[in-house]
């Protein structure tokens, strides 16, 4: 007999029969004599409407009142999946998170697991309950309801496996699994049966979200293994672990990411301290800097080059504008925001070299033009145009995957 987590995201409760398909895959797993606890996301669009029904009436609600909204969300699915799961002649109960015990930081609206309160849970299992409770959601030391920030419902699913000491932690969603490259757009993506944290992360930051970030770090932490999986196929996902032998994968996946854009700051005095002083000035107004690039210094000038999202492009170039530049003896500052960050992730490149010269090469063969790179151990990533992006990761990802790339 196993404790096992169940999360399902909003598609997968978003009506009626979704929520008596969920009841089918929970009850069956509590009929196999598994303890089961089950973890939703408010139905369907449900959060989305509910800020949208907030900004009806007040633009700037408090954060307070926000959690106090938002909270419903996940109430709503939870009482609704118990009610199918009784309905199908199950014991259940279902937990508003500060029920379940967890219990939060004051940030409302980004609040932080502090710790899950196993008490109420375990009083349930031995009951022989199966427990639905609400993602997203805790209270804190004020007694108010606090939401865990945006897709938090991953989170609480991997805070009670911890807590619970559960022996797996299936994370239901509407994709099969994590893929080789993003399915809809890449033909022969391929589902990954296994893949490390490390490499769950960078690609999670790269765009291909298919789990909150926030909850593959707890994950690695306290060493859960999740299954990513789809509620609507019930064939295997892939499973997130610690690395492993990986079956001697070069690389995991190729991903883009979109939202970059490029800064450039041009004539630089090719002298120490100017490059701390232009990113400690940015790191104070939190602005977070990816790639950076320095060229070769030439007639006692260099160019420094950064990336940054989107949204922090404007406050970018209102703090390094052009006057800032000149005090810094510099000419310019340019930015480009029509480009695109595009990656390949294995833990596997670490022992294998080549990798680089692989990508680069099916770049080159597909005629697209590398502007910034930068490495990491599990990591290749490319600045190229934008336009070229969606190509670009074809070409790639049929240079990985297409041949015999696994030996
Ligand atoms: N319902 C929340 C959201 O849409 C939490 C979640 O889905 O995980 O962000
Ligand atoms: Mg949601």
């Amino acid at each position: 007999m196993a404790l096992i987590v169940q999360k399902f995201g909003g598609s997968s409760v978003a009506n009626k029969d979704r929520l008596f398909n969920v009841a089918d895959i929970v009850t069956r797993t509590y009929a196999k004599g598994n303890k089961v606890i089950v973890v939703v996301s408010a139905q369907g669009d449900t959060t989305d409407d509910l800020i949208a029904k907030a900004k009806e009436v007040n633009e700037d609600a408090s954060k307070r009142e926000m959690d106090m909204l938002l909270t419903a969300g996940e109430q709503m699915s939870a009482s609704l999946l118990a009610m199918a799961i009784e309905k199908l002649g199950y014991p259940v109960v279902s937990l508003l998170g500060w029920q379940a015990g967890f219990v939060t930081s004051t940030a409302y609206g980004s609040a932080r697991i502090k710790r899950v309160e196993p008490d109420r849970m375990q009083k349930e299992l031995d009951k022989k309950n199966i427990i639905v409770v609400t993602g997203f959601q805790g209270i804190n030391r004020y007694d108010d309801m606090t939401t865990l920030g945006r897709g938090g419902s991953d989170t609480s699913a991997v805070a009670i496996a911890a807590a619970m000491h559960a022996d797996l932690c299936q994370i239901y969603t509407d994709v099969e699994g994590v893929y080789t490259a993003d399915p809809r757009k890449v033909k022969n993506a391929q589902k990954l049966e296994a893949i490390s944290y490390d490499e769950m992360l960078e690609l999670a930051s790269l765009g291909a979200q298919v789990l909150n970030n926030r909850s593959v770090e707890m994950a690695k932490k306290y060493g859960i293994e999740l299954e990513v999986l789809s509620s609507m196929t019930r064939k295997p996902g892939t499973i997130v672990k610690e690395a492993v032998k990986m079956e001697e994968m070069l690389i995991s996946g190729v991903a883009k990411d979109e939202d970059v854009a490029r800064v450039s700051i041009i004539g630089v005095p090719d002298r120490p301290g100017l490059a701390f002083k232009i990113f400690s000035k940015l790191a104070a107004n939190n602005i977070n800097v990816d790639i950076i690039l320095q060229s070769v210094g030439r007639n006692g000038t260099k160019d420094i080059s950064f990336t940054v999202s989107h949204s922090n492009l404007k406050p970018t170039i209102e703090l390094l504008n052009t006057p800032y530049a000149e005090q810094l003896g510099a000419n310019t500052v340019v930015y480009d925001e029509n480009i695109a960050k595009v990656s390949v992730v294995g833990a596997g490149m670490e022992s294998h070299p080549g990798t680089a010269a692989k990508m680069f090469e099916a770049l080159f063969d597909a005629n697209i033009n590398i502007r910034m790179i930068s490495t990491s151990e599990i990591k290749i990533s490319v600045l190229i145009d934008r336009a070229d992006a969606d190509r670009a990761v074809s070409v790639i990802h049929e240079r990985f995957f297409d041949k015999t790339q696994q030996h």
